[in-house]
C-alpha cells in the first residue's frame, strides 16, 4: 500500500476507535496525505490530559487491555510519565524500522554490537530487539557500566558499539585506548549531537571509528530514523510506519520539505493501532537535506539540531545550544568540545549577552582573545552576543548517558 492509502486507512481507524481523534477532528474533513497540514496538531500535554483513573493511558487508546503487549513510559521532562502501549503489531512494526535504520549506518550480519541500554521501561528498550532482526551478536551491558563495556569491548572484539553520544563522548576521552579497540562503528542515538561536525569528529578521533546516529521519537516510535555511512542526516528507517512533517514552531504552518528547511518535526502514524497519534509535535528541531543520497537510500534526511523546549530567544533571535556546542567545538583543539549556556534569567527569552561557559583542551590556559574569536564566530553564525567565560578542563560536568548544555 501506499503511504496515502495507509493513511487513509489510519484516519477511518482512528474515527472508529480513538475518542480523541472522534472529539479533535470533528468538524475536519480528512482528506488525502497532502491535505494533512489541515488538520489541527497534537500536543503531548493534550493526550496527558485526557488521562483518567479508570483509562491512565488516555483517551487516545484505541483497543482493548487484552491486545496490548507491551506499556512503555515516556521520560518527559516535566510532570508525569506518560504511557506508550503496543500491540504486537506495533512492537513488530517498530522492530523492523529500527532494525532499517540502524542497518543503514552500514553494520552487517554476523558482526558483533554492544549495546548500553536497558530493557527498561522506555521505549528505547524496544530498540534492542532490532540488533537481533539485523542478525548482529548483542551484547547487551546495560546504561552506566563502563567497566562492563570495556571489559565487553576487549574480550568480545565488536564491531560496533551503540550509545548516547554523551556516554561517546566521556568515554573516549576518559579512555584513549578505546582508539585502537576492535570497534569500527559508534552508532548514538538518544539525544541530538551525533551529527555536529566538530562533535562527531572528536567522538570518531577519540573511538578512531565511524560515527553514525539514529533518533527516535517516545510517543512515536524507537529509533525512527538512522544514518548511513555517507554521514549526511538520518533516513526514515520507519517508512510506511510513519509519516513526517515539518513545521514552523511559532506559527505552526506547515513548512516545505526543501533542501535546507528547518523546523520542529511532526509524525503522523500510518499503521498504528494501540494509541496512534496524528500530527504529534516532537519539538524536536531538524534540518532537512534532499538531495539524492548516494547510498540509494529514497526520501529526505533529517539531522535533529536540539528540542525546542531547550531553545532559547536572545533579542528575537532562536538560538539552540546544541548549535552553540558545535559553533565552540570548530575552536579544537583549543578547546574541549563541552561547553554549558548559563541563561541568567528562567525562561525562554534572554537579554544579551548570553553567558556561556566554554572548556578548554586539556593542558590550555586561558586566553583573551581565543574568548573573543570564539564570542565573534558565535556572533556571525548564530546572531547572537554571547559573554565567553573560558574555563579549565574538566570544569565542566561530564554525563554518562545524556548532556545538559543549559545550566540555570
Ligand atoms: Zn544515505
Amino acid at each position: 500500500m501506499t503511504d496515502d492509502e495507509l493513511y487513509r486507512a489510519q484516519v477511518a481507524y482512528l474515527l472508529e476507535r480513538s475518542a480523541f481523534y472522534r472529539e479533535k477532528l470533528a468538524g475536519h474533513e480528512a482528506g488525502s496525505l497532502d491535505e494533512l497540514a489541515a488538520l489541527p496538531l497534537t500536543e503531548k500535554d493534550e493526550l496527558r490530559a485526557t488521562r483518567t483513573p479508570e483509562n491512565p493511558i488516555g483517551a487516545h487508546l484505541c483497543v482493548p487491555r487484552e491486545e496490548i503487549v507491551r506499556i512503555y513510559s515516556t521520560s518527559g521532562t516535566t510532570g508525569d510519565p506518560s504511557y506508550v502501549p503496543l500491540t504486537a503489531g506495533d512492537l513488530e512494526n517498530w522492530i523492523v524500522g529500527s532494525a532499517r535504520s540502524y542497518a543503514a549506518s552500514g553494520v552487517r550480519p554476523g558482526q558483533t554490537i554492544v549495546s548500553t541500554y536497558n530493557a527498561g521501561p522506555f521505549v528505547a528498550g524496544a530498540a534492542l530487539a532490532a540488533f537481533e532482526r539485523i542478525g548482529l551478536t548483542h551484547v547487551p551491558v546495560g546504561t552506566g557500566n563502563t567497566e562492563k563495556l570495556l571489559r565487553a569491548v576487549e574480550q568480545l572484539r565488536p564491531e560496533a558499539v551503540v550509545l548516547t553520544p554523551s556516554h561517546a563522548a566521556y568515554l573516549a576521552e576518559s579512555h584513549p585506548s578505546l582508539a585502537g579497540s576492535s570497534v569500527q562503528r559508534v552508532l548514538v542515538a538518544g539525544e541530538p549531537g551525533g551529527g555536529e561536525p566538530a562533535f562527531r569528529a572528536r567522538l570518531e578521533e577519540g573511538w578512531g571509528a565511524q560515527v553514525t546516529e539514529a533518533m527516535g521519537v517516545g510517543d512515536i516510535g524507537v529509533s525512527l530514523f538512522g544514518e548511513c555511512e555517507r554521514q549526511d542526516g538520518m533516513h526514515l528507517g520507519a517508512h510506511g510506519f510513519v509519516h513526517l512533517e515539518l513545521i514552523d514552531p511559532d506559527t505552526e504552518a506547515a513548512l516545505p520539505l526543501e533542501d535546507g528547511a528547518s523546523g520542529e518535526l511532526v509524525l503522523t502514524h500510518l499503521q498504528h493501532r494501540a494509541a496512534p497519534l496524528l500530527r504529534f509535535r516532537t519539538r524536536d528541531h531538524v534540518h532537512v537535506r534532499t538531495t539524492p543520497c548516494p547510498c540509494g537510500r529514497a526520501g529526505i534526511r533529517i539531522r535533529c539540531v536540539g528540542r525546542t523546549d531547550d531553545m532559547l530567544i536572545v533579542r528575537g533571535v532562536n538560538v539552540f545550544p546544541s548549535a552553540v556546542r558545535e559553533v565552540v567545538g570548530a575552536f579544537a583543539p583549543d578547546v574541549s568540545g563541552n561547553v554549558a549556556v548559563r541563561p541568567e534569567r528562567p525562561g525562554v527569552t534572554q537579554e544579551p549577552p548570553l553567558p556561556v561557559a566554554v572548556e578548554l583542551a586539556r593542558g590550555r590556559e586561558d586566553d583573551p582573545r581565543l574568548a573573543e574569536a570564539i564570542r565573534e564566530k558565535l556572533r556571525d553564525v548564530l546572531v547572537v552576543q554571547t559573554r565567553i567565560e573560558l574555563v579549565p578542563w574538566g570544569a565542566l560536568r561530564r554525563s554518562e548517558y545524556k548532556s545538559t548544555l543549559v545550566e540555570r
